[in-house]
């Protein structure tokens, strides 16, 4: 049934100035008040990681119904432990009280193994555990909450009492607020001279997290992150939070979460950091996530010990995946991995079938209002990198550069090889596709010879800016 921007963002519980912006990104001009077809709704219901065609709706759902327990029986859930992110402003202590948590406590009741970054790690504090998520900076945070993934329970926003509250504190603040999560305040260096814990309260408090000796409910802990001072304080409030909290799961059934880190790895492939949400996972345990699908081959801690079971709020590093998967997205363990291929083959279907019909629909529509008024003419571009980082970072210096009538647009920028669907879609929209630091196979190769596409292959961000500004100069239309 056709449904307009306005409807769909209600029933998405967006803004529908999101949808709109979405939309223009690909190259659509549209209203609130504008009717969106099935591919169009589809396509948006894909960006966003959400539900809305029958068949997405049976598998995305169900993937996030069992993270959330939903229907779950009381009897089967278990208390897991508490997920935290650390937030703050730039040199107030996040690394440093990372490292620190990590260093102290890593090897409570443990043995050994070298510390690995995976992205988040897990400490034992009073014979419970603890899980950080190891990426300072709101950016890993909010990306994940925008693909719609809700992994941190808890909150530390750490605040230099030599400094006070600056803006991204209070960007702190507006991320844990909207994600309603609790939230405790690591009142920083407060073995510095400077140090002046009543104004970080103050200054916390006007932002509405009022401390219990004002009445509110915020919990605040004195901390120095170089020293140790009030580090176990700390973490033992986790735990009375946690315990408030009741934070529970059931492990007796096939693992959801979420990807929180993914890569290529030269060696070994795609390399995958999964945080297990809900359920135990396994070695040999089949896995769909996104459009993604294999099998767990390895799966490491953060020590890089090898381990054949992962239980909730447990993350591990895992290896046997056939594509470097989306971090945000949502993975489901299957006991088939016939299954696991067919969702994951389905959903990639759609999507090239999706990303085919809106990006030719979008060429053409371009094309006409090129012609019509000789004004802007886009460059389409598809970046595939090695690590989502630099996909990223060379996503956003394309886009800066800036050449008279002349636009690039990046249909699209992800980690991973590149692949026959990056083909299809630089086909359908006459893009160019950029990579760093991956290489096509001779088969992606020989198609991109078939349909014409020009692949442009780089390990140094600045050359190929370099290379696309002359090429945008070259294809100004010559002035009479
Ligand atoms: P981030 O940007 O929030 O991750 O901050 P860092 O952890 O990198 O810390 C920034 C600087 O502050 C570094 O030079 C740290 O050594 C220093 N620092 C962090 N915590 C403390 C602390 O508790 N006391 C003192 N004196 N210095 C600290």
């Amino acid at each position: 049934a056709p449904i307009t921007v306005g409807e769909l963002a209600e029933k998405l519980n967006r803004n529908a100035s999101e949808i709109i912006k979405l939309l223009f990104m690909m190259g659509t001009m549209v209203t609130i008040n504008s009717v969106l077809d099935d591919e169009t709704v589809e396509l948006i219901c894909m960006e966003w990681n959400v539900e809305c065609h029958k068949e997405i709706i049976i598998d995305e759902s169900d993937f996030e119904e069992q993270i959330n327990n939903e229907e779950e029986d009381e009897a089967n859930l278990v208390e897991r432990p508490p997920v935290v992110t650390i937030m703050g402003h730039v040199d107030h202590g996040k690394t440093t009280l990372l490292d620190t948590i990590r260093k102290t406590h890593v090897t409570e009741g443990e043995f050994g193994g070298i510390t690995q970054h995976i992205g988040a790690y897990q400490v034992g504090v009073n014979g419970k555990k603890v899980t950080f998520l190891d990426t300072p900076g709101h950016e890993a945070f909010t990306a994940m909450r925008a693909r719609g993934a809700q992994v941190t329970d808890i909150v530390i926003i750490v605040v230099a009492a030599d400094d006070g509250v600056m803006p991204q504190t209070k960007e702190a603040v507006d991320h844990a607020k909207a994600a309603g999560v609790p939230v405790i305040v690591a009142v920083n260096k407060i073995d510095k001279p400077g140090a002046n814990r009543d104004r970080v309260v103050s200054e916390m408090s006007e932002l509405g997290l009022m401390p219990e000796e004002w009445g509110g409910d915020t919990i605040y802990v004195d901390v120095s992150a170089k020293f140790g001072d009030g580090v176990p304080d700390l973490l033992e409030t986790i735990l009375i939070v946690a315990e408030v909290e009741n934070f529970r799961a059931n492990p007796n059934k096939m693992a959801t979460g979420t990807v929180i880190e993914a890569k290529l790895d030269k060696g070994r492939g795609p390399v995958t950091t999964l945080l297990v949400q809900n359920g135990t996972l396994h070695t040999g345990d089949a896995l769909v996530v996104g459009t993604v699908f294999g099998r767990v081959r390895k799966m490491t801690d953060d020590r890089g010990r090898e381990l054949k079971e992962a239980l909730p709020s447990m993350p591990v590093e895992i290896i046997g995946l056939n594509d470097v998967p989306v971090a945000g997205d949502i993975f489901k363990a299957f006991d088939s991995e016939k299954k696991a291929r067919n969702i994951a083959e389905e959903r990639l279907n759609k999507k090239i079938a999706q990303e085919r019909s809106s990006s030719s629909a979008m060429s053409l529509d371009d094309l006409a209002r090129q012609i019509e008024e000789g004004e802007v003419q886009d460059v389409n571009v598809i970046i595939k990198a090695d690590v989502q980082g630099s996909a990223e970072a060379v996503k956003a210096s394309m886009e800066k550069i800036e050449v008279d009538g002349v636009r690039v647009n990046v249909i699209r920028s992800t980690a991973g090889a590149i692949t026959e669907s990056d083909i299809m879609l630089a086909s359908a929209s006459n893009a160019v596709i950029y990579g760093f630091n991956v290489r096509p196979s001779a088969m992606v190769r020989k198609k991109a010879e078939e349909e014409g596409i020009d692949i442009r292959l780089h390990n140094i961000i600045y050359k190929a800016l370099e290379e696309m500004e002359s090429a945008m100069k070259g294809m100004l239309a010559p002035v009479f």
